[in-house]
């Protein structure tokens, strides 16, 4: 036991070095040398006017109760890339389509530039703090935390969840709450350092999933990764000058086949959301991706909701910076619990 302990502290040297080194490295080859180096000014948003010419579903807790939801998480989506936010270089038309139907979050913010601690707070309406997810391969959602999973489901509804990236793997806890959790990713290789999906197979699996005969609500979670680095869409996407546009377009037209199949499964009875996780810096501030720095190009995301059959009428909360609250307090994500008519979670 004696001679335990000045070994560990021998070992522990070394490997706080290396781990610290590994971090530098990191952070230099994302801020300075990158493959993929390229600079994209943030652009304005344009917000265009709703259609209005469905009917709406009031902004009231509890109006959607009982209707099944899709929620889909688009992996570093910046929102000025978008057609309905202005970029007229790009087909984005299941994303325009929802805009124009729903409602937009023209100013919604991520509460971090990071897959893992940002798709918590998306499930569970809490900062990262509070949810215990604070990063990426090293954390997990805290004990006991609830997610929108574990209040549907007590509620009687038929949920499942597929995702595209090993960094949201069940081992990190958002699988909790989920009848069925989707993981299997390793089947489009390692871009960016660990396994990824590509979305027309993850779109498989959950219309897949969709098509199954059930007497209950559903709620789907899907998530796209194609968007983050590295940018390479299929060869039919390839016609955009900057490939992250390609990846866009690609991912939403897996968008498309995915609302098409809930809309068949809920029949006509369903709330989608649909939000990015964070943006992509592109330049800004010298970072080319995102995670390190906190700012506009990188926290801010595109998010949208819509009915199947009806518009969400304005008033629902975002919960993000559409909501003028303490910027240190709790961030519910009402889009979903309030018009199903729950209180927000508590952890
Ligand atoms: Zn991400």
């Amino acid at each position: 036991m004696r001679g335990i302990r000045p070994r560990m502290s021998r070992l522990l040297g070394p490997a706080f070095v290396a781990v610290c080194g590994l971090l530098v490295l990191f952070i230099v080859v994302d801020l300075f040398v990158p493959p993929w180096r390229s600079e994209l000014p943030l652009a304005e948003l344009e917000v265009p006017p709703s259609s209005r010419s469905l009917p709406a579903i009031p902004a009231e807790p509890g109006a959607a109760a009982g209707r099944s939801v899709l929620l889909v998480t688009l992996d570093t989506v910046r929102p000025d890339r978008l057609g309905y936010h202005g970029n007229s270089n790009i087909d984005t038309p299941a994303l325009d389509r929802l805009a124009r139907e729903g409602v937009i979050f023209s100013q919604a913010v991520a509460t971090a530039p990071s897959t893992l601690p940002s798709h918590a707070s998306i499930l569970t309406g809490l900062y990262p703090q509070r949810h215990g997810a604070r990063a990426n391969g090293s954390s997990r959602l805290g004990d006991g935390v609830e997610t929108l999973a574990t209040r549907l489901s007590q509620q009687g509804y038929d949920t499942a969840a597929f995702v595209s990236a090993f960094v949201l793997d069940e081992q990190f806890g958002l699988s909790r709450g989920f009848a069925a959790y989707d993981d299997d990713v390793k089947q489009s290789g390692a871009e960016f350092g660990y396994p990824e999906r590509r979305a027309d197979l993850t779109a498989d699996r959950a219309i897949r999933w969709l098509e199954r005969s059930r007497s209950t609500p559903f709620f789907l979670w899907v998530h796209f990764f194609d968007p983050h680095a590295l940018y390479q869409p299929p060869a039919e996407f390839a016609r955009y000058p900057l490939a992250y546009d390609g990846e866009l377009a690609f991912t939403d037209s897996q968008l498309a086949r995915l609302v098409g199949a809930a809309r068949t499964a809920a029949a006509g009875e369903l709330l989608i959301a649909v939000t990015a996780d964070h943006g992509e810096a592109f330049g800004d501030q010298g970072e080319q991706t995102h995670s390190i720095l906190l700012q506009e190009s990188t926290l801010r995301i595109a998010a949208l909701g819509a009915g199947a059959t009806r518009r969400i009428a304005a008033g629902f909360r975002c919960g993000y910076s559409d909501t003028p609250s303490d910027p240190l307090g709790e961030r519910e994500w009402p889009l979903i619990p309030t018009p199903l008519g729950f209180p927000p979670s508590t952890p």
